[in-house]
């Protein structure tokens, strides 16, 4: 190919795990990498305020602004899947929680067959990321690039959400991601000094000092070319100039759920009729790759107040919205500084369950939709997650155009197990809102509202109203077998030169919050990628195990 520059690793997309890499990669010196980023650099305020993931759930200059395809589980509706266009990416709009899952779903992926990713395996990656205030312990990192603090304020709802569960029976929990994540407690999230910790903030500006990181932004990655079954570079849009750029080592693509398998199929790389149907030439007929989509869907439930103690009450005027703001500044604390969620409680609703299967959580803020106005009266909302759906879609691309979005099809409550617990847990979730610690402040549940009252009726309303939690996985899944599109060495199954390394790999959904897992994939993927290179494998005997 034509091309002016050379690279050793090209990384495609600087989100969770693209940031990581840049960091990992360049930290010798002895790699020249090049970082593509479609979105901007991004220095807005809201960026870096904790409280403007709500401000970005709808701002095209930072969010990719996706919607599901009509979804047959969710009444046709379109559901909303927002994504990070910017450096940072998702991480950089998320809603700053901090939950790595449980120990048992990295041994699940362990026993799917890919070696070196047992809870044992990975949480050295999870330590060496982590920067938590708390110090370091058996679980926990000090020092790491990612920052991981407690709430600054614990609001007074957000206590009495925490008492409400333990009247209901569950035990307290100080620590989510210690040694058993069941129980309540508050969560622990990815921020530092009321500021938002993004992979943008924790890995990248440390290596963009760096002589041997180029990063691109504002830079569409069109197509990955290919020598054979050799990757060996990028073709990019940067603005409306069409430029390339060489890989001499590898390609690693990062781009996310969405776009990760998306840029493979631009690229040939997909099912063979979907390509064909588009007039993209086959390079290989992969049908693994947009396939096994697994997102968190969630129940949410909306309470009216009694006192006007919530997020709607403290910004309502100008003169509200001016205090807070003031406060914020000052102290880095306030409502500026809440993430999506303050406290939970993770809990065995299907009395078969061995581990949580639902993560019920309280917002201190409530709105008719996600993202939109709040409601002019003081709300909180509870939302519970269904932590480990089986249900599985698919991502594939809707034209040969890069610039159009792939059609999203998460295919949520398709499976009856997966309805059944979701109303488990949205039962268990009313019955914390109902309990005695939690009463004194509700006036009344607004959504779905009393009336509803039987398991088939709040089926229904999950249904109608029911709303990802943003975490799609799986469509670049690792694993052995045939459909499986990356190994355990992330390496595409088939190919050199090549690798996925983001939260598409993920075989399924983590029970909890994605960023931290994948922040560990990234910095595993980190290690794995050196090590090739270093003994010049870089995909080499993958092409033959194809
Ligand atoms: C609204 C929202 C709230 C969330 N809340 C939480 C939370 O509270 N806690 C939590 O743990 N997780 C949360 N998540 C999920 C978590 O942030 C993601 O799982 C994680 O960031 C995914 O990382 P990634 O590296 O796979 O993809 P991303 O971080 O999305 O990065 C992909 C990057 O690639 C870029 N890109 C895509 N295509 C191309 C292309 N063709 N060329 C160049 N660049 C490209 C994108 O612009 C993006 O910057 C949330 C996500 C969202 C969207």
């Amino acid at each position: 190919m034509l091309s002016s520059e050379a690279f050793d690793f090209i990384i495609v997309g600087a989100g969770s795990a693209g940031c990581v890499l840049a960091n990992r990669l360049t930290a010798s010196g002895r790699h020249r990498v090049l970082l593509l980023e479609a979105g901007p650099r991004g220095r807005h305020p809201w960026l870096h305020i904790p409280l403007g993931f709500g401000r970005l759930f709808t701002d095209r200059r930072y969010n990719w602004c996706y919607a599901t395809e009509p979804q047959p589980g969710c009444h046709d509706r379109n559901v909303i899947a927002p994504r990070g266009k910017v450096l940072g990416g998702s991480s950089a709009i998320n809603g700053l929680i901090y939950i790595r899952g449980q120990a048992e779903d990295f041994d699940h992926w362990r026993q799917l067959g890919n070696a070196g990713w047992s809870f044992g395996d990975v949480l050295p990656y999870f330590r060496r990321a982590e920067d938590n205030e708390r110090g370091a312990d058996e679980f926990h990192g000090a020092g790491g690039p990612l920052a991981v603090s407690d709430l600054r304020d614990r609001h007074p709802l957000a206590i009495a959400y925490v008492e409400a569960a333990v009247q209901c029976g569950y035990p307290r929990n100080d620590d989510f991601n210690g040694a058993v994540q069941e129980g309540a407690g508050f969560y622990q999230t990815t921020m530092r000094g009321g500021v938002r910790a993004s992979t943008a903030a924790g890995y990248l500006r440390q290596a963009r000092r760096r002589p041997n990181l180029k990063v691109v932004a504002n830079a569409l990655a069109t197509r990955i070319v290919f020598d054979g079954r050799r990757a060996t570079g990028v073709e990019y849009l940067a603005g409306d100039a069409k430029r390339s750029a060489r890989a001499d080592v590898e390609v690693i693509v990062a781009s996310g759920a969405f776009n990760s398998p998306q840029l493979l199929q631009l690229s040939g790389l997909g099912p063979a009729s979907l390509l064909k149907s588009h007039g993209i030439a086959v390079v290989a007929d992969a049908p693994g790759v947009g396939d096994d989509l697994n997102d968190h869907i969630s129940g949410r439930i909306m309470l009216r107040c009694k006192e006007p103690i919530t997020l709607n009450d403290a910004v309502r005027t100008w003169r509200g919205k001016l205090r807070h703001g003031l406060h914020y500044v000052l102290t880095r604390r306030g409502y500026l500084a809440i993430p999506a969620v303050s406290s939970a409680c993770f809990i065995r609703a299907l009395p078969t369950s061995a581990t949580p299967d639902s993560q019920c959580s309280i917002s201190l803020f409530s709105a008719q939709t996600i993202g939109g106005e709040l409601h002019p009266f003081p709300g909180v909302t509870g939302n519970c997650v269904l932590l480990r759906p089986e249900s599985r879609g698919h991502v594939r691309i809707k034209s040969a155009d890069p610039r159009d979005a792939p059609a999203i099809h998460p295919n949520y409550l398709a499976t009856r197990k997966d309805c059944e617990t979701i109303v488990a847990g949205v039962n268990a979730m009313r019955r914390i809102f109902r309990a005695p610690a939690m009463v004194r402040h509700i006036a009344e549940e607004i959504d779905p509202g009393a009336h509803c009252d039987n398991d088939a009726e709040l089926l229904d309303f999950i249904r109608r109203r029911g709303s990802t939690t943003y975490h799609p996985v799986g469509t670049c899944r690792m694993g052995q077998d045939p459909k499986a599109v990356v190994d355990e060495r992330l390496r595409v199954r088939g190919f050199a030169g090549l690798r996925v390394v983001d939260a598409s790999i993920m075989p399924a959904v983590v029970s909890g919050n994605t960023n931290a897992a994948t922040i560990m994939i990234g910095e595993k993927g980190a290690d794995m990628i050196l090590e090739d290179a270093k003994a010049g494998t870089s995909g080499r005997d993958v092409v033959r195990a194809a």
